[in-house]
């Protein structure tokens, strides 16, 4: 992570810019030359001024007047040529970037989306590339107005009076120097720490009011989500302390630089013991017009860091997604043989965590076999479901299918041969004949039709209003979780994978919906390899082998009625199941 704290924004954003990155130089030269040309104009006032004072020749006051409105409106013509070089880079940097981080993504092992994951991508991909394409495209010329600026007033205030330009000098040079303590390498620190607090705040938002339901529901307050509530007081006290940190360095930058008038105050003082002359009066008046010109050409320079500083987090948050292992695909060619599942001494730690989540489990599903992984929460079910379609790889072991290891597995092929319908398989704000199509994208609409019907969508299709051109979630068309449920296993149906993967899949169900769902499991399980994880041991009793998952290790295997007579924990959670459901047993 050290390395990274000081690495080169300019280059990268270079490599994403391509042929473009000249168009970002030629926009930042432009934008000097632009800041050059305003500068002169001020030139122009002090003839002005100067020819009235001095009582010369008046003609010429239109001559200087004219030049300078043509100077300053030239500048402003060429100040937006370099906005629109700027423009079109920053806009080909930022497609750019999200090309890169979508291809990216697509690589990128299913696990890294989970719902946590899902939002830090989706946030980085827009806010993130949008941050740096504002930087390029303002920022960029906007920084090489606010160097050249104070240069060329520089060199403006010392060619005219360098005594005075002097003592003006003192107080911006203070001020300077108070404005670099406040950029300095522990603020991008502080500046990363302001993003991480407003990630966590606005994740923890939507938390809170994905949890507002039950807030109700279960009659709880608010103080409910502490989590909300510590995130928002840190945020705060982030906010108090960045705020104390920079009160000595601003107030003093903002004293220094508001002072430069009371230093001119101060030099015609002192000069004017010399003998008040028109030309000390002219040069002070004309102090007076140019001095706060530096504030606020060093108050643009002030910005413009806190500008970079927000730049390079953006970029470190898109390269730290770049920098995700992509998964290992091997391409070997090799066809699975059969649709049988096998793994072999399988072990799974998840990232970061202290405790295996899959611990030495071998099993062997043989082709057209139906088996069920039951297992308290938390026992592992789920990761074991999730490492053969490869949302993680294998810490240790292998996973087999068809006897091909499916990391040798192009993962087209991998699809191909799964299909998984998870709990919270979710339907995406389209039409039913869209979301159902995703699993098939050449299927015709009797196909898709077809797989609804299998799948036992028909009442659903019936009561919408454009029947499978309904677009779920739009105009109050609401599907329940039984019935949404349905519809994902149309999806399945459609694709019709020789090995069939059900996490929980019958949860959501209510009764009414249960024999349905249930019948359309019956239909999709056909002639497939299918490996069940259920809650509801009910679905689970005319299984080829049941096994039984503890603390991830699969501890017990066998048919429902072995499993009974060996009285382990299949037994104890049978048990507990029926009286929980009151659901006779045998009858
Ligand atoms: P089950 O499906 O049987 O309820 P899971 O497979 O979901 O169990 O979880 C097994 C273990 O792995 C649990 O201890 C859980 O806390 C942990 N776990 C699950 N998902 C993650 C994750 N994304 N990151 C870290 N640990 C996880
Ligand atoms: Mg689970």
């Amino acid at each position: 992570m050290g390395k990274k704290m000081d690495f080169d924004h300019m280059k990268l954003i270079r490599q994403y810019a391509g042929g473009h990155r000249h168009l970002i130089t030629l926009g930042r030269c432009i934008a000097a030359l632009s800041a050059i040309l305003v500068l002169i104009p001020y030139y122009d006032l002090w003839k002005i001024i100067s020819i009235a004072v001095n009582g010369e020749d008046t003609s010429r006051i239109s001559h200087y007047a004219w030049q300078a409105v043509i100077l300053t409106v030239s500048a402003l013509l060429i100040y937006i040529a370099a906005l629109m070089c700027t423009h079109i880079a920053a806009f080909r940097v930022q497609a750019n970037m999200r090309s890169s981080l979508m291809r990216r993504i697509l690589t990128l092992p299913l696990g890294v989306f989970d719902e946590d994951g899902t939002g830090k991508i989706r946030r980085t991909v827009n806010d993130s590339t949008a941050a740096t394409e504002t930087f390029i495209a303002h920022q960029l010329p906007d920084k090489a107005v606010a160097t050249i600026t104070p240069i060329g007033l520089l060199v403006l205030v010392f060619a005219f009076d360098w005594k005075i330009g002097l003592l003006c000098m003192i107080p911006a040079l203070i001020g300077f120097a108070c404005m670099m303590t406040m950029m300095g390498k522990g603020m991008q620190e502080k500046m990363k720490e302001y993003q991480n607090a407003l990630d966590t705040m606005s994740s923890e938002a939507t938390e809170y009011v994905r949890g507002i339901p039950v807030v109700k529901t279960f009659g709880q307050t608010v103080h409910s989500f502490k989590r909300f509530k510590s995130a928002i007081d840190g945020f705060g006290k982030w906010t108090t302390d960045y705020t104390l940190i920079l009160r000595w360095p601003m107030t003093a930058f903002m004293t220094c630089i508001n002072a430069i008038f009371a230093f001119i105050v101060i030099a015609a003082f002192l000069f004017s013991k010399d003998g008040v002359t028109a030309g000390l009066i002219l040069n002070i008046m004309y102090y007076i017009i140019v001095t706060p010109l530096i504030t606020v050409a060093l108050t643009k320079v002030a910005y413009s860091g806190e500008a970079e500083m927000t730049l390079i987090d953006a970029l470190r948050r898109v390269e730290s997604i770049m920098e995700i292992e992509p998964l290992e695909n091997r391409n070997t060619g090799k066809v699975p043989a059969d649709h049988s599942v096998e793994l072999r001494d399988v072990t799974y730690r998840y990232k970061d965590a202290l405790r295996d989540a899959v611990k030495h489990v071998s099993l062997r599903i043989e082709p057209g076999e139906h088996v069920a992984i039951v297992g308290p929460s938390g026992s592992g079910k789920t990761t074991l479901a999730e490492l053969i379609v490869r949302f993680f790889d294998v810490s240790e072991g292998e996973i087999l299918i068809g006897g091909v290891n499916v990391k040798d597995l192009p993962s087209e092929e991998l699809m191909r041969q799964v299909s998984f319908v998870f709990q919270d398989s979710r339907l995406i704000k389209k039409s039913i004949l869209e979301n159902v199509r995703m699993a098939k994208p050449d299927a015709t609409e009797a196909e898709v039709m077809d797989a609804l019907k299998k799948a036992q969508c028909t009442d659903i299709i019936e009561k919408l209003p454009n029947g499978i051109h309904t677009v779920i979630g739009e105009k109050g068309t609401y599907l329940s979780g039984g019935e949404q449920q349905r519809i994902t296993i149309a999806r399945a149906v459609l694709k019709d994978a020789p090995i069939l993967i059900l996490d929980e899949a019958t949860a959501f169900a209510d009764p009414d919906n249960e024999s349905r769902v249930q019948a359309a499991f019956d239909e999709l399980s056909k002639d497939k390899t299918v490996i069940m994880i259920a809650h509801r041991l009910s679905t689970v009793v005319h299984a080829d082998r049941i096994y039984v998952c503890d603390d991830g290790q699969c501890v017990e295997s066998g048919t429902h009625d072995e499993l009974m007579q060996s009285g382990g924990l299949y037994r104890k959670l049978f048990d507990e199941y029926s009286r929980s459901i009151n659901w006779k047993v045998g009858a």
